[in-house]
C-alpha cells in the first residue's frame, strides 16, 4: 500500500511542540497519522538526551512511514523570569511595594529575585514589569541602577516559581543569543536539525549573527525569527527580509505589545510574508483549552480557522501536545478544521508577479509565477518544481495555487525542511539525466502512484541545463 494515503492531506502545515506526553515512539506515530507536519522541540524545557530521544525517534519514524518530518528547535533567548519562590508560590497583593533583586534567593510578598544581571541598570522609574504572561503587573519606582529594583504592584495575584518577566517598555541589553542558547545551538547544530526558531528578535542584526554561526559549522539548518518583541514590529520588514521563516509568537507578543494589536499584527506579517515568498507559522493558544479537554472551544475553532484563512503556512500548538492530555486530538480537530477551511475558501489565489527585474532571481521568479498562472488557467492538477534549495517550491507555495505541488530534489536537506511550507509535498529524486527525461520520468511516478491520472495538465518548472542548480528558467506544461 502506499503509506502516503494513511495521512491526512492537507495543504496548511501542523507543527506539534514535543514533551513528556508525547515523545515515544507510538505517540509521535500517531501525531504523524493525524497531520502533524514538523516536530518542535523547545529548549526553555527538557534536556538534551530527551530532545535527542525525540530526534532519534522521529527520524526512525520518518525511514518506517516514507515520511519527511521537519525538526524545528526553539532556542530560549533572553527570556526573563523570577527565581524560585518560598514554598512555591505566593501571593502580590495590590498597592504593596516590593523589592526585586539581582540575584538567588527564594522570593516572597516583599522580595523576588531574578538572575538577570542587569536587570537594575536596564529599567527605569514608571516602566511597567509583566509577571506571569502579564497576568500580574508592577511598575519601577525607583531603581539602584545595581542590583534593587524598589516596584509598586498594579495587578495583583499568585506568583508561582520561575514564571515569566516581561519588559515591554525596557531597553534589554541582553544579548540575543545567550550561553545557553549557545549550548542548545551546538547540540541542535550537531544534530542536524531543519530549523532553529530565535526567540525574542529584536533587530536583522540578530538573525544574521545566528545565520553566520550556523554557516560556520557548515550546516543547513534555516532561521525561524519569531516575532514576540515590541523592537521587531518596529524593525519589521528588515527581519522579514532577514529571516528564512517567520513565527508569529502571540504568547509573549500579547504581552510585549497591547493584546489588541495582535490580530492585526498577525494579518500584516502573513501578507508581508506572502508577498516575499517567506514561509509563516501562527503560535500559541490556538488549542490552550484542549491541554485539559477533549474538544477545543468555539473561539478556539475560529482561530485556528482565520488563520488558515490569512493564509498561513503552519499553526502551531504548544502545551496542548507536549504536555496536554488529549495531544492527538488536538492534532486531529486542527486537521479538520484546516480541511473544512481548505474546502470551502473561495479566495482568488494569490497573484504576486515579481515587480523587480533587476532582482537576482527575477527570472525564477518570473517562472514561479506564470507557472501558477498557467496552472490556473489550464486546471493543471499539479505543478512540479525540481530544485535542489526548495526556493522554488517556495516561491510556488507563496501563491498558494489550487494545483498540487510537487517538489522533487536530490537534496535531503530540503526534503524535510520544505515540510512546513504551504503545500508541499516532498519527494526524493536523483536521476536528473536531462531536463527532457527527468520531466517523462516524473509524469510516470506521479502517474503511477495516483496523485495525476490521465488526461490531467501538470506544469513544469527546472533549469534548462538541468545541472544548472539555481537558475529555474523553464516551464513546461504536459498532459498526462
Ligand atoms: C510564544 O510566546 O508565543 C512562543 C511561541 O514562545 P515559547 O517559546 O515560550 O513557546
Amino acid at each position: 500500500m502506499n503509506k502516503q494515503s494513511l495521512f491526512p492531506s492537507k495543504l496548511t502545515k501542523i507543527i506539534a511542540t514535543i514533551g513528556p506526553a508525547t515523545s515515544s515512539p507510538e505517540m509521535l506515530e500517531q501525531l504523524l497519522l493525524a497531520g502533524m507536519n514538523v516536530v518542535r522541540i523547545n529548549s526553555s524545557h527538557g534536556d538534551h538526551k530527551a530532545h535527542k530521544e525525540v530526534i532519534t525517534n522521529i527520524r526512525k519514524l520518518d525511514r518506517d512511514l516514507n515520511t519527511s518530518t521537519a525538526i524545528l528547535i526553539d532556542l530560549q533567548g533572553p527570556k526573563l523570569r523570577v527565581g524560585e519562590i518560598e514554598g512555591g508560590q505566593t501571593e502580590l497583593v495590590e498597592s504593596n511595594q516590593l523589592v526585586i533583586k539581582v540575584g538567588a534567593g527564594e522570593g516572597t510578598d516583599k522580595v523576588l529575585y531574578t538572575d538577570y544581571e542587569q536587570f537594575a541598570e536596564d529599567v527605569k522609574a514608571g516602566e511597567p514589569i509583566l509577571l506571569d504572561d502579564g497576568k500580574l503587573r508592577l511598575e519601577v519606582i525607583s531603581t539602584d541602577g545595581k542590583s534593587e529594583v524598589i516596584c509598586k504592584v498594579i495587578h495583583g495575584g499568585n506568583l508561582s516559581s520561575r514564571k515569566g518577566l516581561n519588559l515591554p517598555q525596557t531597553k534589554i541589553s541582553l544579548p540575543c543569543i545567550t550561553k545557553k542558547d549557545e549550548k542548545d545551538l551546538a547540540f541542535a547544530l550537531e544534530e542536524n536539525v531543519d530549523w532553529i526558531g530565535l526567540s525574542f528578535v529584536r533587530s536583522a542584526s540578530d538573525i544574521n549573527a545566528l545565520k553566520s554561526i550556523i554557516k560556520k559549522h557548515n550546516k543547513h539548518a534555516r532561521v525561524v525569527a519569531k516575532i514576540e518583541k515590541p523592537e521587531a514590529i518596529i524593525d519589521l520588514d528588515a527581519i522579514l527580509e532577514a529571516a528564512d521563516a517567520v513565527m508569529i509568537a502571540r504568547g509573549d507578543l500579547g504581552v510585549e505589545v497591547p493584546m489588541q494589536d495582535v490580530p492585526l499584527i498577525q494579518k500584516d506579517i502573513i501578507s508581508k510574508c506572502l508577498t516575499l515568498g517567506r514561509p509563516v507559522i501562527v503560535a500559541t493558544q490556538m488549542m490552550e483549552s484542549m491541554i485539559e479537554s477533549a474538544t477545543p472551544t468555539r473561539a478556539e475553532v475560529n482561530d485556528v480557522a482565520n488563520a488558515v484563512l490569512d493564509g498561513t503556512d503552519a499553526v502551531m500548538l504548544s502545551a496542548e501536545t507536549s504536555v496536554g492530555k488529549y495531544p492527538i486530538h488536538a492534532v486531529r480537530a486542527m486537521t479538520q478544521i484546516i480541511n473544512s477551511m481548505e474546502a470551502n475558501n473561495q479566495k482568488p489565489f494569490n497573484e504576486r508577479p515579481p515587480y523587480n527585474p533587476d532582482d537576482e532571481r527575477f527570472i525564477s521568479d518570473s517562472i514561479c509565477y506564470n507557472a501558477c498562472r498557467l496552472a490556473r488557467r489550464t486546471k493543471a492538477s499539479a505543478i512540479v518544481t525540481m530544485t535542489y534549495s526548495g526556493y522554488t517550491a517556495q516561491k510556488v507555495s507563496s501563491q498558494r495555487p489550487k494545483a498540487t505541488i510537487f517538489m522533487f530534489t536530490s537534496n535531503r536537506e530540503v526534503l524535510n525542511q520544505m515540510n512546513l511550507v504551504w503545500g508541499v509535498k516532498t519527494v526524493f529524486y536523483e536521476k536528473m539525466v536531462s531536463t527532457d527525461h527527468t520531466i517523462a520520468d516524473i509524469k510516470y511516478l506521479l502517474f503511477k502512484d495516483g496523485n495525476v491520472k490521465e488526461g490531467d495538465f501538470v506544469v513544469h518548472v527546472a533549469s534548462m541545463p538541468i545541472a544548472d542548480t539555481g537558475m529555474t528558467n523553464m516551464l513546461k506544461l504536459v498532459r498526462v
